[in-house]
């Protein structure tokens, strides 16, 4: 994702090898590798491992075990332990020295990048210059969050007179253990995302990666026992969803569970979560819309908005899937999209030059052929009309981009295409199409396109959407919260801003009367 700039990186890949250490790393000396619990690698009590592809060549990386019911409670315990620990446990650890341990972490992993942008690009088959972005997050995230960490103010707040001879006053603490459960388009920046502030309030945290991308989380916690985090205070427990994920959401132990996924698993694990008391936020899916005015250049606009779409192939969860644009330049505007779709050098992820690789796996590439041909019965017009791609040597989940013409009467994109997907659809004016933008049910991002600024914003902020741009998209800065209204999160502002962090703190009233009996 873009931070807090309108240069757009997204798209094209310089050719990239496998570096001698990812390979080292992803053998493990002939062993599958374990989920790392209290500090030690598990191979896991379920027997069961599950092997991680490239999508790109269909080459398996590695042989990862899959952490069972056991495994999460071992995990739950050693973290509840290393949280408390006496009065010395992480808890009670000064921020100054919580700071130390992740500057030292953010450190090894800027020592091991080759390894962590292979783990992006091979496992998450991603394109170099995407990859470079996203790991330029761990250093941000962490120094956002440390400046955060020491304005917070944990413990007592100040007291008031709430009654004669009554004191009243808050108190806030960390929740204990928490969980991040992370989804496999983002692997490295969603991790640090959750790992940053929930450690430096005091929490510690259980990681479940995606089963697609398991690599990096594994590697950040190998990094994080040689950085000096007590054992207990970050464990990695790889596994599906529905069986690691679930074991996570079930477990009593786990105090707040922080979700990023799709809507459908966050209503699931919330339903779940709700039934012993462990709080949630969730930041799932989106169908990003964008409004094209009369007054913008239709060509130049058609180029941003293509590449803004085309981030990681369309598997960015705020990106643009639905265009409106003014009829008076819709023509252009529709031709010149066209154009710049149907030039994507489609390739591996890691040859110089692919601008669009192959998507994450089977299900995936299914659920998007499904969608297109859906589109179609709906009633959009192909103006491209995807199916499947080949590249020349390689066995990955490839495909075209898709494009449709589309009408107000009928909604034919109504749910979240994780691809190089979009729909165009002519409108009179502006404020029909803020009215077909709000009619989903997602609200994560959208965008408003025109020369005349104060228009663009008025526009932009009836968006129903958490994040609001004029001329740009797929924004996000640390200070200002990223989260999704409507389907797309909630509760909470999201994540990146100073809310994030009182997100994995919980707050007391302390009343104090005197003993007067
Ligand atoms: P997903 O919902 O299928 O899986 C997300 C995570 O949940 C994975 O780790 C998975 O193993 C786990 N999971 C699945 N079932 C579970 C269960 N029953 N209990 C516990 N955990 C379970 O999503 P995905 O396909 O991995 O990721 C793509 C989705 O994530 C898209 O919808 C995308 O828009 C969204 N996303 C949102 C943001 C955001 O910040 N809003 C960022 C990135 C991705």
């Amino acid at each position: 994702m873009s931070v807090a700039n309108t240069e757009i990186r997204s798209l094209s890949a310089k050719k990239f090898d496998r570096p001698q250490k990812f390979l080292d790393f992803c053998h493990n000396g002939g062993r599958p590798l374990g989920g790392i619990v209290g500090g030690n690698e598990v191979t896991g009590t379920m027997n069961a491992t599950f092997q991680t592809i490239d999508p790109g060549s269909h080459e398996v990386l590695a042989t990862v075990c899959e952490m069972g019911a056991a495994e999460v409670d071992a995990a739950v315990r050693s973290a509840q332990a290393a949280y408390s620990n006496g009065n010395t446990g992480w808890r009670h650890t000064a921020v100054e020295e919580k700071i130390a341990v992740i500057t030292k972490f953010v450190e090894l992993c800027e020592r091991d990048r080759d390894v962590l942008l292979a783990c992006e690009i091979f496992d998450g088959g991603k394109v170099s210059e995407l990859a470079e972005g996203d790991f330029d997050q761990i250093r941000a995230c962490a120094e956002y969050f440390c400046e955060v960490a020491k304005r917070i103010t944990m413990g007592d707040g100040s007291a008031l007179e709430v009654a004669p001879g009554v004191q009243g006053y808050s108190y806030r603490e960390p929740w204990g253990v928490v969980a991040g459960i992370i989804p496999w388009n983002y692997p490295i920046v969603l991790t640090s995302w959750f790992i940053f502030p929930a450690l430096l309030a005091g929490n510690c945290v259980l990681i479940k990666p995606a089963e697609d991308t398991p690599l990096s989380a594994l590697y950040m916690g190998k990094l994080a026992e040689e950085a000096g985090f007590p054992p207990g205070v970050i464990s990695v427990l790889p596994g599906r969803g529905e069986l690691t994920g679930q074991f996570i959401a079930e477990h009593p132990g786990v105090r707040y569970i922080s979700f990023t996924g799709s809507p459908g698993v966050g209503q699931h694990i919330l339903r779940t979560c709700d039934r012993h008391g462990t709080r949630m936020k969730r930041e799932m899916g989106g169908n990003g819309s964008a409004i094209v005015l009369a007054d913008a250049d239709p060509i130049e606009v058609a180029r941003k908005i293509g590449r803004y779409t085309n981030q990681h192939f369309g598997q960015t969860c705020c990106t643009i899937h639905r265009v409106f644009v003014d009829q008076a330049i819709a023509d252009d505007f529709i031709e010149a999209q066209r154009d710049f779709f149907g030039s994507l050098k489609i390739g591996y992820q890691a040859e110089e030059g692919t601008e669009l690789g192959a998507v994450i796996n089977s299900t995936q590439q299914e659920r998007i052929l499904a969608a297109q041909r859906q589109t179609v019965s709906r009633g959009g017009q192909a103006l491209l009309s995807g199916g499947l791609a080949e590249v020349s040597g390689k066995s990955g989940y490839y495909l075209k981009p898709a494009l449709f013409q589309t009408t107000p009467d009928v909604d034919c994109n109504p749910a979240e295409v994780f691809h190089a997907f979009a729909t165009i659809c002519p409108v009179s004016n502006a404020e029909q199409a803020l009215e077909l933008a709000n009619r989903s049910p997602y609200g994560l991002g959208a965008s408003v396109w025109t020369k005349d600024i104060e228009r663009g914003v008025n526009l932009a902020k009836q968006f129903r959407d958490g994040t609001c741009q004029i001329n740009c998209h797929n924004q996000i800065a640390y200070g200002l919260p990223y989260g999704g209204q409507g389907i797309s999160g909630g509760p909470g502002a999201g994540v990146n801003c100073e809310e994030t962090f009182t997100d994995y703190t919980q707050i007391k009233a302390i009343y104090v009367s005197q003993y007067d009996a």
